[in-house]
């Protein structure tokens, strides 16, 4: 359903790519949608749970403050899930049986934006205040849901960041032409309008101590993501020139976002070669950001085999379609391949100290009881690919070692409890995922908070 602004326009600059939709198609699409008895998409579908019918019947009839109401009664931050979600409503859509899903993502993203212009979006101050002091100790997704639930239900919180500005994954990870950054800082003006306190540029655990947060804040939600980050320890992996995508992704939206006034020059691809091994999204963000830098030339690697067009019989409607994806960026041009293993690292002949290319090869899956369990490899299948810079998209494994991790499960019960007054929200407690999740995680978790706080309040702000 997706439409693009033209590729050679796009590729001249990072503001988003995808079209909004038209007031005709807003309308047309939303009569679509067949108001399900049984409506999975937001049954089964939607992790927040959105009232996607109830959304939809209210915008196509042009009761947009209803919808938004109803939009807004499960999810705190349309949008953003209407920019980057996935969509897992729309891969159980009944329509999408027999033809395109409801383009229930679109339709979000327009309630939300026509809201705002229409003046429709207002802090919403708390009925009373709570007696309650909350740290949230990282601003992804997960704490910025959590700071907003806990402080509308009167709770004073304060929200502190490592990085020099809130957001998370959403600012640092998340490309500009997928998510522009205004977006990110409209809600942030408007929780702190709502009394959140942000702090920024501070380390919990090194620039302020675990001791001195306790002492401050009764409440504790570690929301700290999971960042450290999967490498590929094969021969040549210390050549200059082979770099984590993460890394790569943050160097140019810090530079979008005025942080830094230019790229460090071996995250810039102009000029190069570009490999990226990894399939998934965050791959293919490496691949939209290499065109617009300047690379000469992009290949995606994938260790797994190529999915589907379409639906597998193992995986019928309405579960989420694991079918083959082509992103905004693989439009963009380059190479993909699957079921590939990189066995090297090479050097480029004239500075050895610098990667020059890699050697990989084809793999074939052995299968058990229908399910891939090894790769082999594929004999004589090996080949070697010309790359000056490489970029590790293997995602991630867990939460970052650091002082606050130190010596510290964050496995949290299915509440988000880790211990009496503290607890983990999001990535960090369920590992990598996505937007949507880490919302509804940041907003589960504020619930537990509020649960212990009303039974058994004498046993919050004891764990340290
Ligand atoms: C490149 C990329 C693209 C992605 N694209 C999508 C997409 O299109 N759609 C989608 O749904 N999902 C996407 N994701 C996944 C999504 O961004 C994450 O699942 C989500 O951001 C997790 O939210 P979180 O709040 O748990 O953690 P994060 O967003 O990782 O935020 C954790 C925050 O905690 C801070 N922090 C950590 N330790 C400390 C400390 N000691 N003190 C202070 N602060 C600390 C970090 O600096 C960070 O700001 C993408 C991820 C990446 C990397």
């Amino acid at each position: 359903m997706s439409e693009y602004r033209p590729i050679t326009e796009r590729l001249r600059d990072f503001r988003p790519v995808e079209l909004r939709l038209n007031e005709a198609a807003f309308r047309k699409e939303l009569a679509r949608c067949q108001d399900c008895g049984i409506p999975f998409c937001h049954a089964a579908g939607c992790p927040l749970g959105n009232l996607i019918p109830e959304i939809n019947s209210n915008a196509s009839s042009g009761r947009l403050a209803r919808a938004l109401g109803r939009l807004l009664e499960t999810n705190p931050f349309p949008e953003f899930t209407g920019r980057v979600c996935p969509a897992l409503c729309e891969g159980s859509c009944v329509q999408g049986l027999h033809e395109a899903p409801v383009p229930a993502r679109l339709a979000e993203l327009e309630v939300i934006e026509r809201g705002f212009a229409q003046g429709l979006i207002r802090r919403r101050a708390p009925k009373a205040a709570l007696d309650l002091s909350v740290g949230i100790i990282g601003s992804g997704p997960a704490g910025l849901a959590a700071a907003s639930a806990l402080s509308r239900a009167g709770a004073t919180v304060t929200v502190y960041e490592k990085d020099a500005r809130a957001g998370g994954f959403l600012r640092y990870g998340i490309p500009d032409f997928k998510l522009e950054k205004e977006v990110i800082d409209r809600r942030l003006e408007l929780m702190m309008a709502e009394g959140v306190n942000f702090i920024c540029g501070v380390e919990a655990g090194l620039d302020i101590s675990e001791r001195l947060l306790r002492k401050r804040h009764e409440v504790i939600i570690l929301a700290i993501g999971a960042r450290k980050k999967r490498d590929l320890p094969i021969p040549g992996r210390d050549l200059k020139g082979i770099h984590f995508a993460a890394d790569y992704l943050s160097a140019q939206n810090r530079v979008n976002g005025g942080e830094e006034m230019a790229l460090p020059p071996d995250l810039n691809a102009f000029g190069r070669k570009v490999a990226v091994i990894g399939g998934g999204d965050t791959g293919s963000d490496c691949i939209g950001t290499a065109w617009r830098q300047g690379a000469v030339e992009v290949s995606q690697f994938e260790i797994m085999p190529k999915p589907p067009a379409g639906r597998a019989p193992d995986n019928p409607w309405p579960q989420w379609p694991r079918t083959l994806r082509t992103s905004s960026s693989h439009e963009e041009g380059g190479i993909r391949r699957w079921n590939i293993s990189t066995l090297e690292f090479l050097p480029d002949r004239s500075s050895p100290e610098r990667l020059g290319s890699l050697k990989a090869l084809e793999v074939k899956w052995l299968e058990e009881g229908g399910r891939l369990i090894r790769p082999v490899p594929r004999e004589g299948s090996e080949f070697i690919v010309e790359a000056d810079l490489v970029l590790l998209a293997m995602g991630f494994t867990g939460p970052e070692p650091g002082h606050l991790t130190r010596a510290r499960d964050l496995k949290a019960d299915s509440s988000g409890r880790l211990a009496p007054g503290l607890y983990a929200a999001g990535d960090a407690a369920n590992g990598p995922s996505l937007v949507v999740r880490a919302i509804s995680d940041g907003l589960k978790v504020a619930g537990t908070v509020l649960e212990d706080c009303r039974t058994d309040r004498r046993s919050l702000g004891q764990a340290v």
